[in-house]
Formats: C-alpha cells, structure tokens, sequence
C-alpha cells in the first residue's frame, strides 16, 4: 500500500512539473513516505531524515516533505526532531501535496473520508503489472495494530472508479491487477467484494489478485469467486496471527483457529492448488511457550506455502500497548527464530511438490540474484527462473519447474504441446 502511496505521490509531482531526481543531492524535493507498522520501519525513517539534513544547510531552497503513517502519528515529534522539515502529509492527504508545494511550509493531517472519491494518476513502476486501490482506512482495530489510528475509517472507492482504472490499465496492455485495501473483505459500495472481482473478471485482465483479506469477512461467496472467475489467482493471503484462542481474542481478530481452518479447508477444496500465505505475530503481550507452542502446531497443521513472522511491536496509542505482561526481546527473537526455521521446511516441501509440474508464469524482468536468467511469477505467486532468452517484461510462458529451492523455483520452457505431454 505504501509503496502505492508512493506512485501516488510520484504521479502528482509530475503533473505539477516535477521529474525523477537520480539521487537526493540532485533534488529539489525530498519526500520521504513513512510506514509506522513497527518501530523499526519508523527508526529507520528517522535515520534516513538526519542524513539529508546537511543538504538543507547547503541549500535552503530544498524541500523536505514527510508523508505517510509517521506524519500522520508524530507530527509534533517530526517537527521537533527536524524542524528543517517543511510539509508534512498524512496518508488521507496525499492529494493536499500539490498545493503544499507552493507554498513556504505547510501541514496536511486531516481525516479525509473523500479519499474514496479522490482520482489519482499513479506514475507506476511497472508497465506490465498494477496495484488498484479499492478502499482506504479500517475498522478492525486488532489490538495490536496502528493502521486505524492513522489511515482512519474504512471507506470504499465507487466500483465504477475502479472498473474504469483497470479497463484503462488494460488498455495499455497491463496484465496483473493487484486490488488493494486493508481489509478487502469488508469492500461495500454499490456491490460487495465477490460482486467486485465478477465485474473485473468481465474486463480481460489476464492475473487479478488481492490484498489483504481479513479472515473473519472471509464469506462463501469469495470462495465462489475464486473458484469460477478465470482472472483471479489461486492465492489467498490470509494473515492468521497467532495459532492460540487466548491470544486471537486479546488482539480482537475476532475468528478463532477453527474458523480459520474452516475457511482455508473450503478454499483449498473448491481451489485446487491454491496457495496460501499469512502473517503470524509471536510476541504479543502475554503470549506463554504453550500459546506459542500452538503457533508451532497450527504452522504444521495447516502447510502455508509461506509467511511473514514479526516480532509484536509496541506501538503508543494502541490498546496492546496497554496490556501487561509484555515479552522480553530475546524472547521473541528465539520464538521468531524457531518459528522461521519451521516453516523454511514447510515452503521447502511445497515447492518440492511441483517439481515436474508445468507452470504459466508471467515474466516480470531478469532476475536479481542473476541477470542472465528471467524472473517469472506463476499464478500461486511463486518465483521461478528461467533461462533468459530475451523475452520481455509481460509476456506469458510456460515453464516446466525442474528444482524447488527455498524461496524459488527452477524452470525451464515449454511449448504448449510438450506441456499437454508432460500434464496428461
Ligand atoms: N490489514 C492487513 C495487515 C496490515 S499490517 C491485515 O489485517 O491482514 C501487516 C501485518 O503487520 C499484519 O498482518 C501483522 O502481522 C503485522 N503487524 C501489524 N501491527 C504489528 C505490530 N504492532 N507488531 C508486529 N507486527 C505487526
Ligand atoms: Fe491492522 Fe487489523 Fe486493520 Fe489489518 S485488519 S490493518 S491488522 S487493524
């Protein structure tokens, strides 16, 4: 999301005038757009701001804009901090960044819900794949989380924005749609969620995905959705949390592992193949070794094809924050560690397993461990190289995996008759 911000941000510079600066000391406009999820993205903010400080003493004439989370959170600490800061931004404010710039200094941190209805002209990264906003804010207040307090409320974006976005990205010959909200699930306008992926489906892009499902909105008719529309990947990201009652309860995720269970056991029965993803917190206040020891379990029950672990951050302001009992630091890197080290071996054999199958895969560029060869993503989001014959960033091929490493998969090409031989 924030790296979609960014082209956001980008694409309003541009309209305003502005180009791309090779490195900060070229610049006359440094935004910086923060993250607060957990301290360290928000420590490292703040060591990025103190390093461009001298450029403002070299030069007065040089802007310094701080948007995102952070602005929105610690205005006043930014502020006191760097006072050589001269806008500040929340992320409902983004739009507020095209006046600001004429103006001397300036501050833009209010809620405002007309996000939703705000139109914006990303300057993307990519040509071939895009991120879409669908909603902005959320409801959910997990415990634990910063992101209501700073994105504020949930609000849907009109689905005809959306459709007439993605028509125009199709158009220009994108192939993979990423729609983008906190809480996907809980999408409401004119039609819900399910509604919303028919009507995409009808455009043509060939790869559409989504961020982030709230497991507890997850509804039976997403399910469908995912089973009959031939757009939308086989891959869900559903952040679990934890694997213990007790601790889901204490961080408001409103489901418990059974429900959970449930639902990814209906997706992996009308999905075949689907892959699924989490985010899992270990840490949290009050977590003992047995909750922990249900995280374990629940990782070995369920057989992610891969995870994000973080430590529980404390972030002010939260209800988490509040609770006793918080965790000591080496006991959360240890907990991490093992956990990490679990599910390496569960990633490993589900990569293991589709040795011998053969893959679409759309290929995003040459690869960044090695130039000579092709990243490519198949639908389940998995990377697979391949041996760089000059194809371009977009195009779809078929590439028959011949070794599952840890965090990718070796390929090689295929034709769409060998491919019949190979897939009886
Ligand atoms: N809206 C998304 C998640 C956004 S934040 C959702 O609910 O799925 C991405 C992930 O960061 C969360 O899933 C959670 O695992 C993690 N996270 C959020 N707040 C955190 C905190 N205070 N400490 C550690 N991890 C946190
Ligand atoms: Fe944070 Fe929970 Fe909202 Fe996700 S659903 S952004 S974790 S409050």
């Amino acid at each position: 999301m924030n790296v979609h911000d960014s082209e956001k941000i980008r694409g309003l510079l541009s309209n305003s005038g502005y180009m791309n600066a090779m490195t900060p000391s070229d610049a006359d406009l440094i935004v910086f757009n923060t993250c607060s999820i957990r301290e360290k993205a928000e420590q490292k903010f703040y060591s990025q701001l103190g390093r461009i400080k001298h450029l403002k003493f070299k030069n007065k004439d040089v802007k310094i804009a701080v948007a995102g989370c952070v602005a929105q959170d610690s205005k006043d600490k930014i502020l006191k901090r760097a006072p050589y800061v001269d806008y500040i931004l929340g992320p409902q404010n983004i739009n507020s960044l095209s006046d600001l710039i004429y103006e001397a200094r300036g501050m833009a941190v209010d809620w405002d819900p007309a996000i939703a209805e705000s139109e914006f002209l990303p300057s993307r990264d990519s040509k071939t794949r895009a991120w879409v906003s669908i909603m902005y804010g959320c409801n959910n207040f997990c415990s634990y989380c910063i992101v209501p307090y700073t994105r504020g409320r949930e609000v849907s974006r009109p689905s005809q924005n959306i459709l007439s976005e993605i028509s125009q990205l199709y158009d220009s010959g994108y192939k993979e749609i990423t729609l983008l909200g906190q809480n996907v699930n809980s999408y409401s306008s004119d039609v819900d969620f399910p509604c919303l992926l028919e009507k995409i489906d009808r455009i043509g892009v060939p790869r559409v995905r989504f961020v982030t499902s709230h497991p507890g909105d997850m509804s039976s008719g997403l399910v469908d959705a995912m089973a009959s529309l031939k757009s939308v990947c086989e891959h869900i990201h559903l952040p679990i949390q934890s694997g213990s009652d007790r601790i889901l309860k204490l961080m408001n995720r409103r489901y418990g592992l059974e429900d959970y269970i449930n639902k990814v056991n209906a997706l992996k029965n009308r999905v075949p193949d689907i892959s699924i993803t989490a985010d899992v917190i270990v840490g949290f206040p009050g977590e003992t070794e047995a909750d922990y020891q249900l995280t374990l379990s629940m990782l070995k029950e369920i057989e992610f094809d891969g995870l994000f672990a973080f430590k529980y951050s404390r972030r002010k302001g939260t209800r988490a924050d509040e609770f006793k009992d918080h965790i000591p630091e080496e006991i959360k890197t240890d907990r991490l560690n093992r956990l990490l080290r679990a599910q390496e071996e569960i990633t490993h054999q589900k990569n293991v397993l589709l040795e011998g199958t053969v893959q679409e895969i759309l290929i995003e560029g040459a690869s960044e461990s090695n130039p000579r060869t092709l990243q490519g993503r198949t639908r389940t989001n998995k990377i697979v190289t391949i041996e760089n014959n000059g194809e371009q960033e977009g195009e779809f091929l078929l590439a028959e995996i011949k070794h599952a490493r840890l965090h990718s998969l070796e390929g090689i090409r295929r034709s769409e008759k060998q491919a019949h031989q190979l897939v009886p």
